[in-house]
């Protein structure tokens, strides 16, 4: 047979998680070998995270520049040149993921192209370009990540239904694009392209938005939507396409009645399923759940203590810093340090206008945890440098234990929440109480005064609110 080459840690993937992992393992002095059949960087940097903002950036750009005329600043109306745009947004992810490359290289990671299997418990294949790969580990990391998941009666074609990979590298833009799914993804991109021009409409089987988000802020976001022209069409459901002419009619179910929507695009963001299926994960000894996922333990252990799982492809919200995050908890427990998750005040941001975050506990669970609440609530609207950036609307509420008035949570929607919340995360995690956050002088003017007030707010000290 083959002959495998023993290495300590193998790591399949080369994401967020992934890569940390590999990065961190070999600061502790394990000789990691990182198997990535694609991109180094992953969804996030490639087809996520990093492509998704920057299309986002070049949509706000355009609305900033539609509306400097009420600055007194006259200029033509934006033109947009897609291919230029993607060209713009490819050499950005160029270059990131040459900085992932040198860092692994920096670190003695050794890279190598090609989809990783099991064999058994301790032995992974890896089919590269050159032929079959054996590597016998003693410790393995799994970080395969996740796919879009297929709605029935939508197949991806790349062409004109389309997952959020196909929409990021469309070179033309949609004149009527149809989402499916108002999830953050798809929110999060017919957001950036109503921005650009196209007409959108929205389809939610559900009766709210980005369903598992506070309510209000969620009716922040939903106004402003509507205020660029984004029709919603909420409790309904999409059942069926033709396509005719170049174009597709969607058959669109809403309260029992039938009717027909058209698009040049469906863009169908329905969720996304971990990368499990084809790692031949039963001949090491895994199981997944109904849906795919692995089941760890608090440092990303399988049910093989010498195979850990994470990111995407793990319980938990599917996000890069929570994939990183669990990379770095991974390599320390191979290396026998004694790190364990903590997920309690992971911060998650959704990219909308106005931009939605939230770290730590909302009120619900804070009280369903049989806690003495107390919070208090400051908006944009009175925040100057928010009506200085024309974005107003949104707010602040900072979540405390009544008696010690320890902060539990915060959750914004607003100009620059994915910033903001960074200071409440930080908060959160020192056990910072209500004074310590209001008591701390916050530069004048600036988006982080709401949180301040927030919490002057929450302690009945407010200046700038009743
Ligand atoms: P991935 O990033 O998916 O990486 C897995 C890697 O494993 C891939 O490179 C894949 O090629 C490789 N692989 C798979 N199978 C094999 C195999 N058998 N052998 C070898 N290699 C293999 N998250 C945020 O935190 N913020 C955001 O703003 C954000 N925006 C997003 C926008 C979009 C449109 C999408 C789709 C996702 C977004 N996410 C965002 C989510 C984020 O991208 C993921 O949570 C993150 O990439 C997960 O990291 P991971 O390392 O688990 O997996």
């Amino acid at each position: 047979g083959d002959i495998a080459q023993e290495v300590q840690v193998v790591i399949i993937g080369g994401g967020p998680g992934g890569y940390v992992a590999a990065i961190r393992a070999a600061q502790l002095g394990q000789e990691v070998v990182l198997i990535e059949k694609e991109e180094l960087g992953g969804t996030c940097l490639h087809v996520g995270c990093i492509p998704s903002k920057a299309l986002i950036h070049a949509a706000n750009t355009a609305t900033v520049i539609t509306k400097a005329a009420e600055l007194g600043l006259f200029t033509t109306a934006p033109e947009l040149d897609m291919p230029k745009l993607q060209a713009w947004k490819h050499s950005l992810v160029h270059q990131l993921t040459d900085g992932v490359r040198t860092l692994l290289r920096q670190h003695g990671v050794s890279v190598v192209r090609g989809a990783a299997f099991f064999m058994s418990d301790d032995r992974i294949a890896v089919e590269t370009k050159r032929g079959m790969e054996y590597y016998r580990f003693e410790q393995a990391v799994i970080a395969t990540g996740s796919r879009p998941l297929a709605l029935p009666g939508f197949p991806f074609d790349g062409e004109q239904i389309l997952s959020s990979t196909d929409a990021l590298r469309l070179t033309e833009l949609p004149k009527e694009l149809l989402v499916i799914g108002g999830g953050y993804i798809g929110l999060e991109l017919g957001t950036a392209f109503a921005k650009l021009g196209s007409r959108v409409t929205l389809v939610e089987q559900s009766a709210g938005l980005l369903p598992g988000t506070d309510p209000t802020l969620v009716e922040i976001v939903k106004k402003k939507l509507q205020s660029f022209g984004v029709t919603l069409l909420t409790e309904a459901e999409a059942r069926a396409h033709t396509i005719q002419n170049g174009r597709v009619h969607v058959t669109v179910c809403i309260g029992g009645q039938e009717q027909t929507v058209t698009a040049d695009k469906v863009l169908v963001t329905v969720g996304r399923r971990p990368n499990t299926a084809a790692l031949d994960l039963e001949r090491a000894g895994l199981t997944v759940d109904e849906k795919g996922y692995l089941p760890t333990d608090g440092q990303g252990r399988t049910a093989n203590r010498n195979i850990f799982a994470i990111g995407d492809i793990t319980h938990g919200p599917m996000l890069a810093h929570k994939a990183s995050k669990e990379g770095i908890i991974a390599a320390e427990a191979i290396a026998g340090l004694p790190s364990q998750k903590d997920m309690a005040c992971l911060p998650t941001v959704i990219f909308t206008d106005p931009e939605i975050a939230s770290a730590g506990l909302t009120e619900a669970e804070a009280l369903a945890q049989g806690l003495d609440v107390t919070s208090g609530q400051f908006p944009f609207a009175i925040n100057g440098r928010a009506l200085i950036k024309d974005a107003g609307d949104g707010v602040c509420r900072v979540i405390a234990e009544r008696e010690s008035g320890v902060v539990l949570g915060v959750h914004l929607a607003g100009p620059e929440a994915s910033t903001l919340i960074g200071e409440a995360a930080l908060a959160i995690e020192m056990g910072a109480t209500l004074e310590d956050l209001h008591l701390t002088v916050h530069p004048h003017p600036s988006l982080s005064e709401v949180l301040m007030e927030a919490a002057a707010v929450a302690d009945g000290v407010a200046i700038h609110l009743l």
